[in-house]
């Protein structure tokens, strides 16, 4: 039994091991993502509810590292964020999906959204909405078709975010509340922030055929996000149910597996070519 329980111990402790010398080779590898270009940008397909179209596409990172292979965003992101390597990648995503879907625009969608998440940490600089401004600009796309997704669990400090927020909408870009529903102030938010969007997470979008609560709760953002003329994107859509009930209740977009994951730019490229020939 002693031995037993020396093993059980040796086990136990290999995994914070394993775990502290991942960390370090993801934290070393960040530094260098960018320059070894080992990140690609996926774009999943937003779906205007009312025509069945694309009408957008949501910009997401994915992280081939050379030894350890797909590393999630769920994964690197919150590290990148630590570190501070957010801000050189974040810059990244934004100029590489401004430029990708001002490409798209001239060849099969003129009117495509794209929108790009951004973590608090980056609006924390002094100079985000400048570069913003600046990425913008040079890829040529219209502020306008550039949505910014906030996540609401990250953005504690109503007052700094509001001058922020004010600047971007100045500059014409449009504001979304990623993952609405799961933080402590989204009505606070709503109240004080200038927003165009509002993403209901996908924990509702799932949930709500089985739960009669959370089917009251997706009523009641959607109900509410439209007496403040908000549109309502509803995330983690994976069932033609789903997308049914929700469009029926005045959602405006669909986002979802029961459309599309996340696609690389050439398999984006086949499905607007199909729309556009439609
Ligand atoms: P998110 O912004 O909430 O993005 C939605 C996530 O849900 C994506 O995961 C997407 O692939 C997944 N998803 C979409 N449709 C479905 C569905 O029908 N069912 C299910 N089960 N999942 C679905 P992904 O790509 O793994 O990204 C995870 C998170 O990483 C994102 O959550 C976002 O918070 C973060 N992230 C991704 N790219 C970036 C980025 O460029 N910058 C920043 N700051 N964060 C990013
Ligand atoms: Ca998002
Ligand atoms: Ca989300
Ligand atoms: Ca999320």
């Amino acid at each position: 039994a002693k031995e037993r329980g020396k093993n059980t111990y040796q086990i136990y402790n290999a995994d914070p091991d394993d775990k502290i010398i991942r960390r370090m080779k993801l934290e070393n590898g960040l530094r260098t993502v960018l320059e070894n270009d080992e990140l690609r940008v996926y774009y999943q397909p937003q779906v205007d509810l009312r025509t069945g179209k694309i009408k957008g596409v949501e910009a997401l990172l994915r992280w081939i590292h050379p030894e350890l292979g797909f590393i999630p965003p769920d994964e690197f992101i919150p590290l990148a964020e630590e570190t501070g390597a957010i801000i050189p990648i974040g810059e990244w995503v934004l100029e590489t999906a401004c430029k990708q879907a001002k490409l798209w625009q001239m060849s099969t969608n003129p009117s495509l959204c794209v929108s790009v998440n951004v973590s608090i940490r980056q609006i924390k600089e002094d100079n985000f909405v400048d570069v913003v401004a600046e990425i913008v600009e040079r890829s040529g796309l219209e502020p306008a078709y550039l949505e910014l997704e906030i996540t609401e669990t990250l953005m504690q400090n109503i007052d700094a975010s509001l001058t922020v927020f004010n600047q971007l909408k100045k500059l014409g870009v449009q504001i979304s509340i990623d993952d609405f529903g799961t933080g402590y102030s989204s009505l606070s938010l709503l109240a004080h922030l200038p927003i165009d969007y509002l993403k209901i997470d996908r924990s509702f979008t799932n949930g709500m055929l089985e739960h009669s609560n959370t089917i009251s709760i997706v009523k009641t953002i959607i109900n509410m996000g439209r007496n403040l003329n908000l549109k309502i994107v509803a995330e983690g859509i994976e069932e033609e149910r789903q997308e049914l009930f929700l469009s029926q209740h005045g959602c405006h977009i669909g986002q979802g597996y029961y459309y599309s994951r996340p696609l690389p730019v050439e398999e984006l490229d086949k499905l607007l070519e199909e729309q556009h020939e439609a």
